[in-house]
This record gives structure tokens, C-alpha cells and sequence, in this order.
């Protein structure tokens, strides 16, 4: 590949040195610590406690968040960076669960008391704890406003009783970000509130999903029955929680689109160098015109998400658009990027062949794992719903 195809150097935009570091010590990372384990944590359906400990040790879960807490106190960039990097090891798994405190972490950060940030966000940025977020319930995803999992005031408590699903590291997790209805009288967006819950509460149980990617990430249905949370661990203000779920989905979804572009720039490597590679007739793969059209193709898709996502991290940065314009260009972006590695996946398994459907292959797993990303954090056409409404049609 040519050297610099898809880097992004210091000095374009805001990307400083820093960012460029940041960059390096995730690449070296990527490469010491999980690319040689990745076939074994998909056997195991989890990630060691050990890798959070490590990943902390770089820095990593403190990134964003403040210097206090034991963060490095770096911009939304810096995250982008380190996204897209643990996802050119092309596992999503590994993105998904080793990154569950990118939903989790912000709204107790942004929220939690004095308290709140001693017991749990300075654990989770030390990785000593794994965080989650808890949003989506049985009865659907998508209507974020309609859930239903009751949180009753007794005393100095909250009494939670109900179901979430689908949560991410949601079987190891010591610390869960959930989303409850505090008012049972309240219908839609009012009512709602952010918990933080001990993954040792009793009354919590876990059921392990399987599913069709994303293996060596840990997915949880919750059943809550009875369980006490201390009053003192609601995030922001009673009954005013919907507004931080619904701000918390625009980073997320500008991490998936990250994600989407490292998985996708993991695919177009090993398509290349399979092309390179293989000789069918007499010849090349790579020496066939449509083999190189599609190599092209691939990378014209990854650069386009690239820079899309780029443009609206900085601007986001910047303070340049005003939200609605923020929220839509978010949205657009992250559907850019997961359709891009979409085709980009496809493309890549079929440049390897039957080599590209057996496991063991990076196009094989991130084929697999494409899906998950234009369902979480909103699925495409709640995206595009949303992004209508914000540019006024
Ligand atoms: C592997 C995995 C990990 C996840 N991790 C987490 C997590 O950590 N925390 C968490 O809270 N959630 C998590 N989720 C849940 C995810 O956010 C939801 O799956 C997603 O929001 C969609 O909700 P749903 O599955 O209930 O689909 P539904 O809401 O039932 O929607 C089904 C489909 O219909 C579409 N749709 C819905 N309404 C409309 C409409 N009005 N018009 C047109 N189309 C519509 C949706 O886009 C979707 O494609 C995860 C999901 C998966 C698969």
C-alpha cells in the first residue's frame, strides 16, 4: 500500500503531534497486546480484566476526561484516534467492550456527584472497574422515550424493577449507567433518569446472549428485581435524564463511525495483499482491472467516511454548528461510515474467495460484525429520521 493512503498527519486540521503520538502508542498496543490474542478472547466470549488494566495504563479510558480524575484531559480527537486505531486490528469485539466506558462513562462524568466520581469514574478510568450503559429494553431500542424499567423513591433509595437488553460488556461489567423511568406517571421523554448501578447489586441478574459477531465482546439481557440503589447515585436531576441519553448517542455514534473506518481500513489491507498474493490464470489477482477497480472502490469509500468524520469532529470542536446542524451531520456521518464498511467488507471477502469465508481471516470476522454497527447507537433509519428533522423537513 502507499505509504500515507489513509493517515491523517499532524498539522491537517487539528490534528496535532499529540494526536500523532497518541496514534503511535495505540498502534504499538494494538499490536503487543491484542492482535495475537483476539482468536483466543472470541473463543473465551470476553476480554481479559487484565487488557482493562493495560489499556489504562496508556491512558486510554481517561483520554477525554479530566486530569482530576486520573484522565489525561485531551479533546474528543484524541478518542477518534484511538478509535479508529484498536479497530484497524480489525476485531469489533474488541472495540465494542474494551470501549463499553465511551456510552458509560460520559454521563457520570458529566453528572455524578463528588461522590459518584471518587467510587466510580476514577475505577473506571484506572481500569479497575468496566463500565456499561444500559439503555435498550425488550420492548425496543429505537423509542428511546417509551422505556419502562421502573425506579421507585423509598426512602434513600431508588427501587428498580424490569428488563434492559442487548447491553455490552453487560456480563463483566462492575458498573452500570442505566436509564430508568424515576416518574411512573410520566409517559414519553419526561420522567426518565440516569442510575448508576454496582454490577454486585442483589436483585441483578445476567443471561449471556450469543450473537453473530463481535465474540470476544460479553452481551447481557439484565433482569432487575427489587434492586436497591442508593438515592445518592442519580446522575443530574430526577425525572430530566432523557436529554443526557439522547446528547450521550452523538459521541457514540461518532465512535462507531471511527470504528467502522479502522474495520474497514483492516479489510482493504488484507484484500490488497491477498490480490498481490493470489494467482489465478497464470496471473495475479491484482492484474485483473476489476480486481483493482474494486481495490479502488474500497478505498475511495474508506476516505470519503474518513473525511466526513473528520469534519464534523473538528467542527464539533470548534463550536462551529449550531447542534441541530451537529446532530444531522453526526448522524450522516455515522451512516456513511458503517455503509463504507459495509461494501467494503463484502468487497474484501469476495477478493479472497472461499478464503474469505472460513475463519481466521480478518474480512471473514468484520463481514460478520457489519450489521451490529448500523443497528447500535441508532439504527439507520432512525438516523435519517432524525437527521430530517433537524435540517427542517
Ligand atoms: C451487539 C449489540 C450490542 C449492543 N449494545 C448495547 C449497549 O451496550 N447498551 C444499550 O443500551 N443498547 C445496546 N444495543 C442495543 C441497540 O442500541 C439497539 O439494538 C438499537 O437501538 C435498536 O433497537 P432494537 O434492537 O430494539 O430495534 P427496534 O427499535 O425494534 O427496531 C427494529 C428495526 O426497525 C428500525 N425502526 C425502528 N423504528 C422505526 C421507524 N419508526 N421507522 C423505520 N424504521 C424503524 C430500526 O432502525 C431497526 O432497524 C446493542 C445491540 C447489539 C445488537
Amino acid at each position: 500500500m502507499i505509504e500515507g493512503l489513509f493517515e491523517r498527519p499532524a498539522g491537517l486540521g487539528l490534528l496535532t503531534g499529540e494526536h500523532d503520538a497518541l496514534r503511535r502508542t495505540v498502534r504499538a498496543f494494538v499490536a503487543r497486546e491484542i492482535a495475537p490474542n483476539i482468536a483466543a478472547w472470541e473463543e473465551a466470549r470476553r476480554l481479559p480484566r487484565a487488557l482493562y488494566r493495560k489499556a489504562a495504563q496508556i491512558g486510554l479510558q481517561g483520554l477525554i476526561f479530566p486530569e482530576e480524575l486520573g484522565g489525561s484531559g485531551g479533546d474528543f480527537l484524541m478518542q477518534i484516534v484511538a478509535s479508529e486505531e484498536i479497530a484497524r486490528a480489525g476485531a469489533g469485539g474488541v472495540c465494542a467492550s474494551l470501549g463499553s466506558y465511551m456510552i458509560g462513562l460520559p454521563p457520570i462524568v458529566k453528572l455524578g456527584s463528588p461522590e459518584i466520581l471518587e467510587a466510580y469514574a476514577r475505577p473506571i478510568i484506572a481500569g479497575a472497574k468496566i463500565s456499561a450503559l444500559a439503555v435498550t429494553e425488550p420492548g425496543g431500542g429505537s423509542d428511546v422515550a417509551a422505556l419502562r424499567i421502573a425506579a421507585r423513591r423509598e426512602g434513600d433509595h431508588y427501587v428498580v424493577n424490569g428488563e434492559k437488553t442487548f447491553i455490552t460488556s453487560g456480563m463483566q461489567a462492575d458498573v452500570f449507567t442505566v436509564a430508568v423511568r424515576t416518574d411512573p406517571a410520566s409517559k414519553g421523554a419526561r420522567g426518565i433518569s440516569f442510575l448508576v448501578v454496582d454490577g454486585d447489586a442483589p436483585g441483578l441478574e445476567r443471561t449471556e446472549l450469543d450473537k453473530m459477531g463481535w465474540h470476544a465482546s460479553d452481551t447481557a439481557h439484565l433482569t432487575f428485581r427489587d434492586v436497591r440503589v442508593p438515592a445518592g447515585n442519580l446522575l443530574g436531576c430526577e425525572h430530566e435524564g432523557f436529554s443526557a441519553v439522547m446528547l450521550n448517542f452523538n459521541d457514540e455514534r461518532l465512535t462507531i463511525a471511527a470504528q467502522a473506518i479502522g474495520q474497514a481500513e483492516a479489510c482493504f489491507t488484507e484484500a490488497l495483499s491477498w490480490a498481490r498474493e493470489r494467482e489465478t490464470f497464470g496471473r495475479k489477482l491484482i492484474d485483473n482491472q476489476v480486481i483493482r477497480h474494486r481495490l479502488v472502490d474500497m478505498a475511495m469509500r474508506i476516505d470519503a467516511a474518513r473525511t466526513l468524520l473528520y469534519d464534523v469532529v473538528e467542527r464539533r470542536m470548534a463550536e462551529r454548528d449550531a447542534l441541530p446542524v451537529h446532530v444531522a451531520r453526526t448522524a450522516m456521518a455515522k451512516i456513511t461510515a458503517t455503509d463504507a464498511l459495509f461494501a467494503v467488507a463484502n468487497a474484501a471477502v469476495q477478493i479472497l474467495g472461499g478464503m474469505g469465508y472460513m475463519r481466521g481471516t480478518v474480512s471473514e470476522r468484520v463481514f460478520r460484525e457489519t450489521k451490529v454497527l448500523s443497528i447500535g447507537g441508532g439504527g439507520d433509519e432512525i438516523l435519517k429520521d432524525l437527521a430530517a428533522r433537524q435540517m427542517g423537513f
